[in-house]
């Protein structure tokens, strides 16, 4: 049973990250490149009634989640 929340969800991933760390004289580091190791999806949970797994996320590689 679904509660109709289309755009609000708890997701949890499992992220493996490789950064290329640069750090200036100051010793501030600065990452300048970020590779993907591993990217995998876990868990998706509903804010709404909690919900779990009830809902199917499409990947979109090249969307920006920073928001
Ligand atoms: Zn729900």
């Amino acid at each position: 049973m679904r509660c109709g929340n289309l755009t609000r969800f708890d997701v949890t991933r499992r992220t493996r990250l490789r950064e290329f760390l640069h750090l200036d004289l100051g010793g501030h580091p600065t990452v300048e490149e970020t590779e993907v190791l591993l990217d995998e999806l876990e868990q998706v949970r509903c804010r709404w009634c909690d919900a779990v797994d009830s809902v199917e996320l499409v990947p979109r590689p090249d969307a920006d989640d920073a928001g």
